[in-house]
């Protein structure tokens, strides 16, 4: 291609810019479509119940599955859109590592849909899960940030920016429940108290995995006054 070719071609680019594709399939969007295709969408597909009654995850009745039993939890109750896989493993991906953030219109709509549905009190603060200050940088965003604003938007509840992460803590998955506590004691503080105390909080993260990250920012909102605290994430590991 020519250079004059290379001008021409932009110049189309910026007055018919290039037809919007799928996210997760790259097939051309029809209209009424946003970020992927009815294909996609479909397999797009939120928890249904019956849910454990505590922490949301899928069981064969409503009831409390082990990890529930058997743990203390701190957060009243925590509920996901979907399973963390598939679509929307991928949507997840490409929203964190990939740079996508304008997928947290699509993630946290859902999200969203989800909060619609449960028999929840009314909110005070909806509060993201903070990151470390350095892996915000490195970033450039916090996800759960970007899907609280959403649900903040849709909800009129306010955001409340006062927890944040002190330790930078390695990633929980491959660690044992001891050391997991070990290492989130103490990676959270609340700056501001005041505004929180005796407040219902929404807490907000990306994606629910073994619980104990919500838990810990649950424990020290409650520690810091809080009255009571629930978690709503995108996914479910
Ligand atoms: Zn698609
Ligand atoms: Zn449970």
């Amino acid at each position: 291609m020519d250079f004059f070719q290379k001008i021409a071609d932009g110049i189309l680019d910026v007055l018919f810019p290039p037809e919007p594709y799928c996210t997760v399939c790259a097939k051309k969007l029809e209209t009424g479509e946003r970020y992927i295709c009815s294909a996609c969408e479909k397999r797009l597909a939120p928890i249904l119940p019956p849910v454990c009654k505590k922490c949301g995850r899928p069981l064969d009745t409503d009831s409390l599955c082990r990890d529930c039993r058997t743990n203390e939890r701190t957060f009243v109750q925590a509920r996901s859109f979907g399973h963390y896989d598939g679509v929307l493993k991928e949507l997840i991906h490409l929203f964190k590592y990939g740079g996508r953030r304008e997928l947290a219109r699509l993630l946290g709509g859902r999200m969203v849909g989800t909060l619609a549905v449960l028999s929840w009190p009314d909110f005070d603060y909806i509060v993201p899960v903070p990151l470390h200050a350095g892996r915000e940088r490195e970033r450039g965003f916090n996800q759960a940030y970007l899907l609280a604003s959403v649900v903040s938007r849709s909800s009129g509840v306010p955001i409340y920016r006062g927890l944040i992460r002190v330790k930078p803590t390695e990633h929980q998955t491959f660690l044992d429940k001891t050391l997991r506590k070990k290492n989130l004691e103490g990676a959270f503080k609340v700056e501001n108290k005041s505004r929180i105390e005796g407040k219902t909080l929404l807490l907000i993260d990306d994606v629910y995995t073994t619980g104990s990250t919500v838990d810990e920012c649950a424990r020290t909102i409650k520690n810091a006054g809080a009255d009571s605290v629930f978690v709503l994430t995108c996914a479910r590991g």
